[in-house]
């Protein structure tokens, strides 16, 4: 353990990132990453936004530490990583937050930028853990790290939550002011495999240990994040879990950077998902490539200080259905329900569509539908949504009085982030999406591109599989609602 004089001493020569700045962060002056020496905590609290065994069903526990030795030009967190806001809290501080977010429930404590904090860290973990209370820990950092300073804290990293961000010495100098970040960065990722091993999931589905490797592909620079995968292949083998990110969006100083403004394209995130697919690399998660457009849930100017759930929104995909009563305005007043729910911003809506009835009984084949389909950013968990859809058709009348009986409202999950379910009530991604017109013209509307797991398609190409008939048509102005 840690004592107070091992912190001063780290403090007043602060060699603990490759910076290596020699600086007093006691007297000053400060070094690169302007971290005083008294730790300082933006936010913290339940996370759902991350990878599936790391989120679960009860959050990451994640601590947002103020000050970030790499300054990227488009960090969305620079309010407190470039900025420096955020509260001193102090190593008793940052202990009860950590007993605090035990308490709630969370899996793991999620460090995010630890590294110029690492002996207060350890000095809060030791505390809490002396107290009978622990969780394992995840190190979610850029890799810009010294694998001395890890091998020393060793206890801080059970989960290597860890960026590839960059190949080339020029683009890691133009983007964060660190040309050696490549030659860092490696040699953690290989320290962590090496050190850390395989990710590790218990039986209920939660990461234990080991290493995530994330590569967040960047506007102009796919070349980057392919050759990262290349070396990942070559030094860490095949089973190697890797995390690939379509969800850059400019920010900071990146908003006013020619090349670094525009959210990437579908061809260059199509570039590097093929790019793994060559090399073998299929443990872990790719995000849709949808993620790119609009997603500025995760932007750092949209969360507050202090404590509360992470508002990293998973995307998540619904049809709606109505032939009951004034079907179009039923179909508005369950989108602006859901959109009102805390945690649950409304990304985009399709037209509505006026569609003949599928497997109905005789005696309700008049009852044509009105039908839309809608993408959502939520940050409450996948079972809280479900219900919540459920909630929103009962209050708008739905009485569940038999298999496909008029109804003035429907609202069904298509997708939930990356999540696949087959269960009784509950199939993710819905089947309906590869199987019917109605639920697959809608959404090629607005995720045309879009790859759920285990449809093998995009939405545009499986609606090019399916038949004309049943006949699905916008509703246009004029159209009875
Ligand atoms: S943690 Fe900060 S002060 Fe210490 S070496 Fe890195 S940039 Fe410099």
């Amino acid at each position: 353990m840690t004592c107070a004089g091992d912190i001063d001493a780290t403090m007043r020569c602060c060699t603990l990132c490759p910076r290596r700045c020699r600086a007093d962060r006691v007297s000053g002056p400060l070094g690169v990453c302007r971290a005083g020496s008294v730790v300082k905590v933006f936010r913290w609290g339940p996370h759902f936004g991350e990878e599936p065994p790391i989120s679960g069903s009860r959050g990451s526990g994640t601590v947002f530490f103020s000050h970030c030795p790499l300054g990227c030009i488009y960090c969305q967190n620079h309010p407190w990583t470039a900025g420096g806001l955020g509260d001193e809290v102090g190593v008793a501080g940052l202990a009860g937050i950590l007993r605090d977010l035990a308490a709630k429930g969370c899996h793991n404590w999620n460090l995010v930028t630890p590294e110029p904090w690492m002996p207060q860290i350890r000095e809060a973990v030791a505390e809490v853990r002396g107290s009978g209370v622990s969780l394992p820990v995840v190190c979610n950092t850029s890799a810009y790290a010294n694998v001395e300073t890890m091998s020393e804290y060793r206890e801080l990293c059970d989960i290597a939550l860890v960026d590839l961000r960059y190949s080339g010495a020029a683009c890691a100098a133009e983007a964060s002011h660190a040309p050696d970040y490549p030659v860092f960065a490696r040699r953690f990722v290989r320290w962590c495999r090496d050190t850390l091993g395989p990710l590790r999931i218990g039986p209920d589905g939660i990461a234990t240990g080991g290493t995530v490797v994330r590569i967040l592909v960047l506007p102009g620079h796919a070349e980057e994040a392919v050759e990262s995968l290349r070396y990942l292949r070559n030094a860490c083998g095949r089973d190697i879990t890797v995390s690939i990110m379509s969800q850059y969006t400019p920010a900071h100083a990146a908003l006013s950077r020619p090349g670094w403004d525009r959210t990437i394209t579908e061809e260059e995130f199509a570039r590097v998902t093929d790019e793994a697919a060559r090399l073998g690399l299929d443990e872990g998660w790719t995000q849709p490539w949808a993620s790119a457009v609009g997603n500025d849930v995760f932007l750092g100017a949209n969360m507050q200080p202090g404590e509360g759930t992470v508002a990293a929104g998973v995307e998540a995909g619904v049809s709606l259905g109505s032939n009951l009563g004034n079907r179009a305005e039923n179909i508005r007043k369950a989108l602006d329900a859901l959109a009102a729910t805390p945690g649950v911003r409304l990304v985009a809506v399709s037209d509505f569509y006026e569609t003949e009835p599928v497997d109905v009984p005789p005696e309700f084949a008049d009852a044509r539908f009105v039908n839309a389909a809608a993408v959502f950013s939520v940050s409450i968990p996948l079972e809280e949504w479900s219900r919540r859809c459920h909630e929103v058709e009962d209050a708008l009348g739905r009485v569940r009085t038999g298999y496909h009986h008029p109804r003035p409202i429907d609202v069904d999950l298509l997708w939930f982030g990356e999540e696949t379910r087959d269960e009784p009530h509950l199939h993710l991604p819905h089947p309906q999406i590869s199987t019917r017109r109605f639920v697959c013209e809608p959404l090629a509307q607005i995720r045309p591109g879009l790859r759920l797991p285990g449809l093998g398609a995009t939405v545009r190409e499986l609606l090019a599989a399916l038949p004309e008939k049943p006949a699905v048509t916008p509703l246009r102005e004029g159209d009875t609602p």
